[in-house]
C-alpha cells in the first residue's frame, strides 16, 4: 500500500489558487509552486483552447503524482467577454467633448469610431447607458441611437487599444452567458476530469442550470451513466449576479469574487463591501469562495507587494474566504514562486488574528443546516474542549469535508477518501488537508493507518485523542458517526 502523507510544513488554512501560463508551464516551476503552497491550479480558457489546456492539465497531474500530493484544477470559461474591434494604428485617445461612434463591422475606418466583437451592442444599449473601456479607466455614455450606430459622449477620457475589453454595467444583455467556445471547453473539461469549472459573467441561476445540464449530458455520453462532473464555480462580476447572490450561491458548487470585471461593472468604491457580502453569503450556505484579481498585482515585476496588496490578501482571509487567487502574477509574472510564498506568508499571519478573534467571539457563527453540519459542529466543540491535535473525516463525495471546513476550525482537519476527484476538490476547502491512500473499509482500519502514519510523521503521540467522523455517502442513508479515539 502507498504511504499516507502528512503535510510536511504547516500550511495555511486559506487555500491558494494560481493561474498557469507561460511563466509556470515548466514542470519544475509547477513543482515549486505546489511546494510553495498552491492548492488549485487555474487554466484560463480565454487564452488557448482545449489542446493547450490538456497539455497543462497533463503536466499538473504528472507533477502532483511525482510529489505524492493532490491538487485541484479549475478551468475558467471566458463567457461573453466583449471586446473592441481593431483600431487603425492600434490605439486611440478618447477626449471629453469629442463624440465617439460605435459602428458595425470589425475595423473602424472613420476617425472617432469604434467597432466591437459584441454584435448586438447597438441593439442592446439605451440612451444614457454607460460603456466602460480599458478596464474601466475610460467611460462613455450613449447620447444617441441610430439604426447602425450609436453616438457616445466621452465622460472620462483616456487611451484605448485594439481588442481591449468592454463592459456595459447597466445594460441588459441579450446574449447568452454560455458561448459556443464555452460549451466546447466545458465538454473538454468534463471528459478530461477537471475538478472545477468557472463560468464568467453569470447573471442568473439559469446560467448555472444550463451549464450543469451540458456537463451531465457530456458525462453520460462518455460513460453511459451519470458521471462525476466538474463542480461549477460561478464568477460574480455583474450587478445582476450580486442582486441574485443568494440563489446563485445555493445552486452553484462554489463562487469566485471576480474583482477584475466586478471593479468595472460597479463603482470601485463599492468593491470591498460587495466582496464581504458575497463571502458572507457563501459562508451562510457552506459554499467555497475564491477572492480573485490584483491580489499581488505588483509582483508581476517586483519582489515585494505593495502595502495595500499585502493588506488586501490579509483582509480577504479575515473576511473568511476559502481561497485567494493569483492571475497574471503566476501566469506571466517574473516571480511566480515568490508570489505564492508571499501570499502564503500573509495568509499565515492573518490567520493568527482570525484564530484569536474566533477564540474571543466564539466559533459558532453559522447555524447548522443539516445533520452533517451539526455533527461537524459537535466534532469541533469536542476538539476544543479536550484539545485534540487532529480531526479525521472519512468521506466519499467530500461533502462532510466541506461541512467541516465551514466550521473554520484551527485543529488539523484531514479528510480521507477513496475518490480521487473528491480529494482534488478538497484542495479548495478552507483548512481541509486531503489524505490519500487511507483504507476505506472498515473505517477503523483507515483510522488506525492514519494514526500510525501520524505517529511516524511526528504529528501524533501516545495518549493523544483523535476525532474520527465517518461521513455519509451520497448513495447511502447512513448518518455521520463521531468517535473519539485515544492514540496508543
Ligand atoms: C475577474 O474578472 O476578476 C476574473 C477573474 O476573470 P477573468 O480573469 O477571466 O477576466
Amino acid at each position: 500500500m502507498t504511504d499516507i502523507v502528512f503535510p510536511h510544513q504547516r500550511s495555511s488554512h486559506t487555500k491558494i489558487v494560481a493561474t498557469v501560463g507561460p511563466a509556470s508551464d515548466p514542470e519544475e516551476v509547477l513543482a515549486q509552486l505546489i511546494q510553495a503552497g498552491v492548492d488549485v491550479f487555474r487554466l484560463n480558457m480565454a487564452h488557448g483552447g482545449p489542446q493547450q489546456a490538456q497539455a497543462r492539465l497533463d503536466r499538473i497531474r504528472k507533477v502532483s503524482e511525482q510529489l505524492g500530493v493532490t491538487v485541484g484544477v479549475l478551468a475558467d470559461l471566458a463567457g461573453p467577454k466583449m471586446r473592441l474591434g481593431e483600431i487603425p494604428g492600434g490605439e486611440y485617445k478618447c477626449i471629453p467633448g469629442t463624440p465617439m461612434t460605435f459602428v458595425r463591422g470589425n475595423t473602424a475606418s472613420e476617425p472617432n469610431t469604434f467597432t466591437t466583437t459584441y454584435e448586438p451592442l447597438i441593439e442592446d444599449v439605451k440612451t444614457g447607458d454607460r460603456i466602460m473601456l480599458a478596464d474601466g479607466t475610460v467611460a462613455l455614455q450613449v447620447a444617441e441611437k441610430k439604426k447602425d450606430s450609436i453616438v457616445c459622449s466621452v465622460v472620462q477620457g483616456g487611451t484605448v487599444r485594439s481588442r481591449q475589453g468592454i463592459n456595459l454595467p447597466g445594460t441588459k444583455l441579450s446574449i447568452k452567458t454560455l458561448q459556443a467556445a464555452d460549451i466546447e471547453n466545458a465538454k473538454w473539461a468534463t471528459k478530461a476530469g477537471v475538478d472545477f469549472l468557472g463560468l464568467s459573467f453569470v447573471r442568473s441561476v439559469s446560467d448555472i442550470r444550463e451549464l450543469r445540464e451540458i456537463l451531465i449530458e457530456t458525462a453520460r455520453e462518455e460513460t453511459g451513466k451519470w458521471g462525476d462532473i466538474p463542480h461549477i464555480i460561478a464568477k460574480i462580476e455583474k450587478p445582476e449576479a450580486v442582486e441574485a447572490i443568494d440563489d446563485i450561491v445555493q445552486i452553484s458548487d462554489g463562487i469566485m469574487v471576480a474583482r477584475g470585471d466586478l471593479g468595472v461593472e460597479f463603482d470601485i468604491a463599492q468593491i470591498a463591501v460587495v466582496q464581504k457580502k458575497i463571502i458572507e453569503t457563501c459562508r451562510k450556505y457552506s459554499k467555497p469562495v475564491i477572492v480573485a484579481t490584483q491580489m499581488l498585482e505588483s509582483m508581476h515585476h517586483q519582489t515585494l507587494p505593495t502595502r495595500a496588496e499585502a493588506t488586501d490578501v490579509a483582509n480577504a482571509v479575515l473576511d473568511g474566504t476559502d481561497a485567494c487567487m493569483l492571475s497574471g502574477e503566476t501566469a506571466v509574472g517574473e516571480y511566480p514562486v515568490l508570489t505564492v510564498q508571499t501570499m502564503h506568508r500573509i495568509a499565515l499571519e492573518a490567520e493568527k488574528l482570525l484564530k484569536a478573534r474566533q477564540d474571543i467571539a466564539g466559533r459558532r457563527l453559522m447555524k447548522s443546516t443539516s445533520v452533517t453540519h451539526a455533527v461537524c459542529d459537535a466534532a469541533v466543540t469536542v476538539a476544543e474542549e479536550i484539545d485534540v491535535p487532529m480531526i479525521l473525516v472519512g468521506t466519499r463525495s467530500g461533502r462532510t469535508a466541506l461541512a467541516l471546513s465551514n466550521q473554520r476550525c484551527f485543529t488539523m482537519c484531514a479528510a480521507a477518501s477513496s475518490n480521487e476527484r473528491a480529494l482534488q476538490r478538497m484542495n479548495l476547502y478552507w483548512g481541509v488537508f486531503p489524505m490519500r491512500n487511507v483504507p476505506e473499509n472498515p473505517p477503523k482500519k483507515g483510522l488506525d493507518a492514519v494514526v500510525q502514519a501520524g505517529k511516524k510523521a511526528g504529528y501524533l503521540t501516545h495518549g493523544d485523542r483523535v476525532i474520527h467522523i465517518v461521513g455519509i455517502t451520497p448513495d447511502s442513508n447512513h448518518q455521520n458517526v463521531l468517535y473519539v479515539h485515544i492514540v496508543e
